[in-house]
């Protein structure tokens, strides 16, 4: 049973978020701009959204009580990250409207499922199989899939999870090494570029999106996402959003999407993976968009008008890792704050930073949003931040 509850849900009410991540606390200053008041479910005491809501409850995500608890608190609940239990959502859902539903989470979080899906939508993928034993493992066609990437099925994120495979042998030994779970193996692609975009679909089916991005990833770790008009080609960006609408209205997705998409040497675009969210590559829009992807999240659960939103200059935005607060040379320093100030002095720099205490190497530890009059400013911006950084 799902509930359906009732819509509009209207600033005043309380919207719930299943994760306390810096993604739980930009929807929950998002939601807060709008009037509502949020509640949050995290185990963490010091999580970064639970630092910032009306309510925080400090408690694992399958945790029946709490998860009442959330449900008794709130009008609705939507989720900031994919790796919840789709049954806690699906528990939820049989007495609050849920958005995304606990069925599109669960597509998302299994890379063979979501696969299936986007063939399912007619999308173009990587060359793949899905490796779930050693029949599987001995049938692989390596002609067709090496060199190859293997990866998780599940729980992979920032390029963790995941093993470059030269040969039969090499793919062995890998799948023993990620512990003999559940993988998919995907042809190696010439990549030119990569790409996102986000589509927000609403309980009428109505859809609205954000421009497409153009990301560049360091070690598997989103880096930098540049939005310029033109910085995709056109005929690409058609592509792209046409993949992304197919694959939210094939789901009767409810709430934000993000698409990932590669887009090869010889001009084809393949979609990557989907997050049920929204996602690191659309963080520019808090900025640079009359309407922020967690605006977007809050009006797709409340059930609020969806918008176009219009972009309001050149954007970019760099994450900013922990690897920031310690001096490349030394590896035994203590942690130190970045020059934030100087970058503050860089006209078009908005920083946002999520509030965690502990400083790690390849952790998120917030992002730098610039804007500009034109790509090149915005460039030049970006460069002149990044070396005041180091
Ligand atoms: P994650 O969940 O960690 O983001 P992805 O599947 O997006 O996993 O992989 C991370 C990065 O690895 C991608 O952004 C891309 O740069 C690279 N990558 C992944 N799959 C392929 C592929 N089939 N061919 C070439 N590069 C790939
Ligand atoms: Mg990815």
């Amino acid at each position: 049973m799902t509930a359906t509850g009732t819509f509009p849900i209207l600033p005043g009410a309380t919207l719930g978020v299943l994760g306390g991540g810096q993604l739980g606390r930009m929807f929950v200053h998002a939601a807060q701009a709008l009037g509502y008041a949020t509640a949050v479910l995290d185990p963490d005491p010091a999580s970064p959204a639970g630092l910032v809501s009306t309510h925080h409850l400090r408690a694992a995500y399958g945790d029946g009580a709490a998860l009442e608890r959330l449900a008794q608190l709130c009008a609705a609940v939507t989720t900031e990250f994919e790796n919840v239990p789709a049954e806690a959502l699906e528990r939820l859902a049989r007495t609050r409207p849920v958005a995304p539903a606990g069925a599109s989470v669960a597509v998302a979080q299994d890379r063979a499922a979501e696969k299936a899906h986007f063939v399912r939508c007619g999308a173009p993928v990587a060359p793949h199989a899905v490796i779930d034993g050693d029949a599987a493992l001995a049938a692989v066609d390596a002609e067709r899939l090496l060199p190859g990437i293997l990866k998780t099925a599940r729980l992979g994120y920032d390029g963790k999870g995941q093993a470059r495979v030269g040969s039969r042998a090499e793919l062995a030994a890998a799948w023993e090494r990620l512990g003999r779970v559940p993988c998919v193996l995907e042809k190696r692609l010439p990549l030119a570029a990569e790409c996102s975009v986000l589509v927000a679909r609403g309980r009428d089916g109505a859809m609205v999106h954000l421009p497409v991005q153009r990301n560049l990833h360091r070690d598997g770790i989103l880096a930098l996402t540049e939005v310029f008009e033109g910085n995709v080609p056109a005929a690409q960006t058609q592509r792209a959003l046409q993949a992304a609408q197919a694959i939210a209205r094939q789901l009767d997705y409810v709430g934000v999407l993000c698409v990932e998409f590669f887009l090869l040497e010889g001009g084809e675009l393949v979609v990557n993976e989907m997050a049920p969210r929204p996602h690191n590559s659309g963080h520019w829009s808090q900025d640079a968009s009359d309407v922020s992807q967690f605006e977007l999240q809050v009006r797709c659960m409340a059930g609020l008008p969806l918008v176009p939103p219009r972009q309001l200059s050149p954007a970019a935005m760099l994450n900013l890792l922990g690897d920031l607060w310690f001096d490349g040379a030394d590896a035994d320093a203590a942690p130190r704050s970045p020059a934030w100030d100087r970058v503050l002095a860089l006209p078009g720099c908005h920083l946002h930073l999520y509030g965690k205490a502990e400083p790690k190497r390849g952790r998120k530890m917030g992002h730098l949003n610039v804007t500009g009059a034109t790509p090149e400013a915005v460039r030049a911006t970006v460069r002149q931040a990044a070396a005041l950084l180091g």
